[in-house]
């Protein structure tokens, strides 16, 4: 067999059990709180979910420190609850869709709200406003096996130096993670190692460098970092 060139980058998170979760692909659903698309200038019921992406090395670990990006002056937090897939198929049925789902965690999209406008506007791709280096904070996950039960309610919420800006409760999602999942898997093949973070709540805001953001989801876990 071949030898690498150099040795293959591998991006895990701790789990909260000691072990390492390997990521293959991190998914993102778009507008998926009614408070939240409204406040972004949508109507929340106006169409299935949607997908976008980061890269998987774009994670970053519970406590450590998140770089203030180039290229934007209005970088935004969003708290969402993640979901690991421990497996996957194309076309999950929706009630199938929680038997993929290896553990969950509180994890942070950041955005380039600027970038974003203006590819909206344009009509361009979201991937520097969503995909960019250090945008996406994660907690330790937990293995859905000791949760007992698949998370459906539950305080969703983002503090900046203690401060709540983002409240909310994940039961408030218009599509739920089952329905999430198999909408996805129409789309691409999921497998195990995926993430997919599921929106956010209303109360996106600003963070400039110094600020330390927690989020915080009932039942799942934390997730922190500082901006600097
Ligand atoms: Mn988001």
């Amino acid at each position: 067999m071949a030898d690498y060139v150099f040795p293959p980058a591998v991006t895990a998170i701790p789990t909260t059990d000691g072990g390492l979760f390997p990521v293959r692909r991190v998914y993102c659903v778009g507008r998926n709180y009614a408070e939240h698309a409204r406040e972004m200038g949508h109507d929340p019921n106006e169409a299935p979910p949607f997908f976008f992406g980061k890269p998987a090395d774009a994670l970053v670990t519970d406590g450590a420190a998140m770089p203030y990006p180039t290229e934007t002056a209005d970088l935004h937090h969003e708290i969402e609850l993640v979901a690991a897939l421990g497996g996957g198929a194309s076309n999950i049925a929706v009630e199938d869709a929680l038997t993929y789902v290896w553990g969950y965690a509180a994890g942070i999209d950041m955005t380039r709200r600027d970038v974003q406008a203006t590819a909206k506007k344009g009509g361009r791709p979201w991937d520097m406003a969503k995909g960019f280096d250090h945008s996406a904070p994660i907690g330790p996950l937990v293995p859905a096996m000791n949760l007992g039960e698949h998370p459906t309610k539950g305080a969703i919420t983002l503090k900046v130096n203690g401060d709540v800006r983002q409240s909310g409760d994940i039961s408030e999602m218009i599509w739920d993670l089952a329905h999430c999942i198999a909408t996805l898997s129409k789309w691409v093949e999921l497998k195990r190692g995926d993430l997919i973070f599921t929106g956010t709540p209303a109360g996106v805001g600003a963070v400039v460098r110094g600020d330390a953001l927690e989020g915080e989801i009932a039942g799942i876990g934390t997730v922190r970092t500082t901006i600097v």
